[in-house]
């Protein structure tokens, strides 16, 4: 049994990666200060002997002993969110894993970074592979999370090489599934819970722009394989799945999905929204086993249209 720590454990993929880690039967202490994490999301695991939440910010140093590894998810990761403050925002990336590299330093563990597809940015390279460094307006209004990311990608790096730190770096592409938050803002949840609801369902542009959905059970497959890698590879590996879609291509989906009066309505794209996004997977299909995803977009949404049926 592991004693781990999962900071940003109360939101949509951390909840899920708690829920796993728990059955694989290790410890786990989840950290949160529920800003964008839910209580909700971890109701069924906060009874279990081996589970313990924290409501706790990781800006703050915090003092934790005999841990093996840590995954360090905490930090509003949709755009409206992550725009809402965006000093919060990046203080939240760059301290907040300062913070988490010295208590894996204190306890000699294993910490995972989760990282993101925004540190391509804009992309110039389709797909994007690992060895692309990214089209990023550093002044934009996605920058306080893009260069956060990218800033916390260098520390462990910076970490690693100064005090042999053990890192895994991993960039997350869009994933969804059930535990997200229906308020979150982002394409799959506003959609879903729009055509519920029968109201307009919201195109931003032309809808032409692109992204590769992941269905979380098959990122948290990746996470652990990543986590249980040679030493030697630290990342950064792409996860994500790359079958990629029109965002009206989506739409379309979920209108066939659930049936509703709901009717498409284009509004403004927002500034910077990159057009398209979709992961070169060759490095985790290498280095994690053969590591792909299984489930299909269909398969996927509607799972996660039985989740938010039954808290909407
Ligand atoms: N989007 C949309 N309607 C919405 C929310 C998002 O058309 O209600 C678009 C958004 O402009 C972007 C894509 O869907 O091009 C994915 O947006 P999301 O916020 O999910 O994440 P991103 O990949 O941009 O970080």
């Amino acid at each position: 049994m592991k004693k781990i720590l999962v900071t940003g454990g109360a939101g949509f993929v951390g909840s899920n990666l708690c829920r796993r880690l728990l059955k694989d039967g290790n410890e786990v202490i989840c950290v949160d200060n529920l800003n964008t994490g839910r209580i909700e999301n971890i109701k069924t695991l906060i009874y279990e002997k081996n589970f313990q939440f924290r409501n706790q910010n990781i800006v703050n140093p915090m003092e934790i002993n005999g841990l093996d590894e840590i995954y360090n998810l905490a930090c509003p990761a949709s755009p409206p969110h992550y725009q809402k403050s965006p000093t919060y925002t990046i203080k939240t990336c760059v301290i907040g894993i300062i913070n988490m590299l010295e208590l894996a330093e204190r306890n000699q563990a294993k910490i995972m970074q989760f990282s993101t597809s925004e540190v391509y940015g804009n992309p110039f390279v389709h797909p994007q592979t690992e060895g692309y460094w990214g089209n990023v307006n550093p002044i934009g209004i996605r920058a306080c999370y893009d260069e956060g990311k990218r800033c916390a990608e260098t520390l462990c790096f910076g970490y690693h090489r100064e005090f042999g730190t053990k890192i895994k770096i991993i960039r997350i592409f869009n994933t969804y599934g059930p535990m997200m938050n229906p308020d979150d803002g982002r394409v799959v949840s506003n959609l879903i819970t729009q055509a519920l609801k029968g109201e307009d369902i919201t195109l931003y542009g032309d809808g032409k722009q692109t992204r590769s959905f992941c269905y979380i059970d098959d990122l948290v497959e990746g996470i652990i394989r990543m986590m249980e890698s040679r030493d030697e590879f630290l990342g950064p590996v792409n996860l994500g799945n790359p079958e990629e879609f029109m965002i009206k291509d989506l739409a379309d989906i979920v209108l066939q999905l659930i049936p509703s009066k709901s009717k498409i309505i284009y509004l403004n794209l927002p500034e910077d929204d990159p057009m398209q996004r979709k992961p070169d997977i060759s490095l985790a299909q290498k280095e994690l086993n053969g590591w792909k995803p299984k489930i299909s977009l269909k398969e996927g949404l509607a799972n996660t249209i039985a989740y938010f049926k039954g808290i909407i």
